[in-house]
Order: structure tokens, then sequence, then C-alpha cells
């Protein structure tokens, strides 16, 4: 007999929901987390819907802030800005989130226990820093960590502070553009309550610390409350979550969306989906019930995934006359109309990409032409 059914390695929002899900349909379940504390060290914005807190079956009492009313959105020279109260979008103090879901998970039967790295895992058998435990499945939870090993150009460099300053807005987010900059992200401001919030910036092979450092000095006077460096993920989902017995759920399986890298949602839903299978899969003793999750998942956010790759994909190809450009093209009218969802954005960001099209095509094909002739001038 095993030591649990279940294993689950990585006590965050992702691991949690898998205990909590498995515990509850009675199997045996141990969630390992290396950190001394749960939650904690807290790398997140805390951005999420209160849809997506709803669906994760979580209480919104961790709500640092009233809602979210104004997203800015920038480029070097333009920007525009849009009305985000139909999304009802909130900043939750994350560490108290994971620690809602840990408590959830305890009480539905699940033993939490921390201080416990993962140092190897193979056939039924975890080796850990507490000795070696067996299992029926394992759950693979540990985040970015896990999957930099398979791809290291889906990984950038994030740096997040915990800023007060004057200059930060009580019900608005700011997400700044900028390709030389932060070449395949953005740098962006989350409010956390009136002058205190989250500052951060990431990008494709930058020194993250000095852009974010060149960031808020433009901006202002501020101190910096706390420092936190983090890589984000951004290439999208595995091909398939499951592997014989294994079962990878949250960032370590890319469930992150490509265009903000905003996982709490996706990969909670991740983690729920995936204890729920187990369970099937261990009652039924059929292994190939865990494809249910695969097949639920994408099911829901296949498709959203596809389309904010392709978005992201055009991204990494502007430039910035061709980001201003885009951004100048965009009209109150055409975001007053959107309502589109903070967790299924893609048709937003669609809807600006289409009415800019033309000058869209027109600018990347400048910069191909531009490059090409660049190399053939070097040859
Ligand atoms: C700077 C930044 C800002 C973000 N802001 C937002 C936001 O505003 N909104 C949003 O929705 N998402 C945001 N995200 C993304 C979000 O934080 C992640 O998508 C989400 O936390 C993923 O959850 P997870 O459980 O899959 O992994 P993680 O939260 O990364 O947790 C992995 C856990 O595994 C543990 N672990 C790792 N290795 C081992 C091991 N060997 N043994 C045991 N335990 C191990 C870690 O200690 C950690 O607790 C942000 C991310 C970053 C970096």
């Amino acid at each position: 007999m095993s030591d649990s059914q279940v294993i689950v390695a990585g006590g965050s929002i992702s691991g949690l929901m898998a205990a909590r899900e498995a515990a509850l349909a009675g199997l045996s379940v141990a969630v390992l987390e290396e950190d001394s504390e749960i939650g904690t060290p807290e790398h997140c914005g805390g951005l999420v819907s209160m849809a997506g807190l709803r669906d994760l079956g979580l209480i919104p009492d961790l709500v640092q802030n009233g809602q979210i009313k104004k997203a800015r959105i920038l480029s070097p020279n333009s920007g525009f800005e849009v009305g985000a109260e139909k999304q009802k979008v909130v900043a939750v103090d994350r560490r108290a989130l994971d620690k809602q879901v840990a408590f959830q998970a305890q009480k539905a039967g699940a033993e939490i226990r921390t201080k416990c790295s993962v140092r190897s895992v193979s056939d039924n058998v975890v080796k850990t820093s507490d000795g070696d435990l067996t299992f029926d499945y394992f759950v693979d939870a540990r985040g970015v960590s896990s999957i930099i090993n398979r791809d290291r150009n889906g990984v950038l460099q994030s740096a997040q502070y915990e800023v007060y300053a004057d200059w930060i807005e009580r019900d608005t987010i700011e997400v700044a553009f900028d390709s030389q900059k932060y070449p395949g992200f953005f740098a962006w401001i989350i409010p956390i309550s009136a002058q205190k919030g989250k500052v951060g910036v990431a990008g494709r092979a930058i020194n993250a610390a000095s852009a974010l450092k060149s960031y808020m000095d433009s901006k202002g006077r501020h101190s910096i409350i706390r420092k936190v460096y983090a890589p984000i993920w951004v290439n999208g989902p595995l091909k398939s979550f499951v592997q014989g017995r294994t079962v990878i759920v949250g960032d370590a399986a890319g469930q992150t969306k490509p265009t903000t890298a905003g996982g709490i949602y996706s990969c909670g839903i991740g983690g729920l989906l995936a204890g729920r299978a187990i369970a099937k899969a261990q009652k039924s003793r059929d292994d190939r019930l865990l494809l249910e999750y695969d097949r639920n998942w994408f099911a829901i956010f296949g498709s959203e995934f596809d389309r904010m790759l392709l978005a992201r994909k055009l991204l990494e190809r502007m430039d910035s006359k061709t980001m201003d450009d885009v951004f100048a093209a965009v009209s109150k009218e055409d975001l007053e109309s959107e309502s589109g969802e903070f967790d299924f954005h893609s048709a937003a960001i669609s809807k600006i990409l289409k009415k800019s099209a033309p000058r869209l095509v027109k600018a990347m094909l400048g910069n191909e032409l531009r490059r090409l002739f660049e190399s053939q001038d070097k040859i």
C-alpha cells in the first residue's frame, strides 16, 4: 500500500486545487511544499476576475482593493484608456488566497507539509528532503522551475516590486509596451490601495531590475517596500498534461496566459480538473480517464490560448513605431463596445489588431524588408 494515493509536489494554487479536489473525492493526498510557508514568497500581482474566483470555489474576502475601474494601455508615444468595470477585476492578497485553498484542501482530508522538497520521482516513489514516499498518482505542480527544463525559450525574467508612490492610482492598472525596453512583454502597475501597488517589468533578455528602475524613475518619487524577481512562462501549454500516472498542472504545464502570464484562473482550473480526473481514474481503476483532464482543460482554454499565442507572435515582431500606429488606431467607440472577459481577452485583442490591420501589415512588411536589406548589405 502506498504512503499516499496522491502526492502533489508544489503547494501553490494549482497543486492545492488538485489536492482539494482529490481529497474531496475521498483519496489520501499529501502536498509537499519546499518553502517554509504556503503562499510565500509571494511573486504574483494578484489580479483576478471575480468570475474566476467563483469558478475556483474561492471566497473573495481577500480583495485588497476595490474593483479595478480603468486600464491604461500605453505604447512609447501613444496610448488609450479602457473602462474595466464590466470585467469585475480585483487585486487579491495572493498569500492569503493560497492559504485559503490550503485550508479547503486540509478540511477535505489532504495533508500539507511545508519545508519538504521533492528531489526526484521514479515509478511510484518520490525522494524528498524528508525521506522517500510511495504513491499511486503524482501531481507535478512545481511551477516554472519544472517547465523550464523543457523549453528555456518560453521563459522571461520579471521583476516586480511593492511600491508606495503618489502616482499609483487606486483603481487604474497601467500596462506600458516598448519593444526596446521590454521586448516581448511590458511594464505594469497593479494598485493594491491608494498610493500602494505592485510595479513590474518583464521582457526577453533584459536586465529586469534596471528596466524597472528606469520605468519607476520616469514616474516620479517612490519607495520600494519589497522586491521580487521571478521567471514567467509565455509559450503556452504542453501538448498533453498526462504522462503515465504523472499529471502536470499550472505553470509547470504552461497553463499561464501567453499574453499577460496571468495564471491564477487557468492554472487553478488546471489543478481542479486534474484532481477530479485522478479521483475518477482511481475509483474506476482506469487510468485512461486521466485524459479527461487534458480534454476538459483544452475545451475551456485551447482556442483562447492559441489566439493569445498568435497575438504574442505579432507583439514580438512589432517595433515601437508599429505599436504607436496600432494604438493610435484604437478608438474610444471600439473600446466602449468591447465587453470582453478578463480571463478570455483574445477577442478584444483581435478587435484592436483587426482595426489596425492595414497599418500593421504595412509596418511589419516595412520592418521585414528593412531587416532583409540590412542582412543583404552585410553579405
Ligand atoms: C511577477 C509575477 C506577477 C504575476 N501576476 C499575476 C497576476 O496578477 N494575476 C495572475 O493571474 N497571475 C499572475 N502571475 C502568474 C501566477 O503567479 C502563476 O501563474 C501561478 O502562481 C501559478 O501557480 P502554480 O501553482 O502553477 O505555480 P507556482 O505558484 O509557481 O507554485 C509552485 C510551487 O511549487 C513549489 N516547488 C517548486 N519546486 C518544488 C519542489 N522541488 N518540491 C516542493 N515544492 C516545490 C514552489 O515553492 C511553489 O510554491 C504572476 C507571476 C509573476 C512571476
